[in-house]
């Protein structure tokens, strides 16, 4: 995760200022047909075992997705 986090700010594309632009609306998911939480950090112990992708997407978006929001963050 951290070398995501630095490859972003190596690497100032045009998706990773869009990134951050909305990054206070934007929450992680675990890009498994069982998950059900969201997380507001990339690194969250909830995410550690996920075992497929982790998606970033707006906070409004996992809501509707009737995702809540990680235990370990509230
Ligand atoms: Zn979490």
């Amino acid at each position: 995760m951290k070398s995501l986090l630095l490859a972003c700010l190596l690497f100032t594309t045009t998706t990773c200022s869009v990134t951050e632009a909305a990054h206070k609306d934007t929450v992680y998911v675990c890009d498994s047909p069982n998950a059900t939480r969201y997380h507001y950090k990339q690194n969250c112990r909830g995410l550690s075992n996920c075992s497929h992708r982790i998606i970033a997407m707006p906070l409004e978006k996992a809501q509707k997705s009737n995702l809540t929001l990680c235990k370990w963050e509230r």
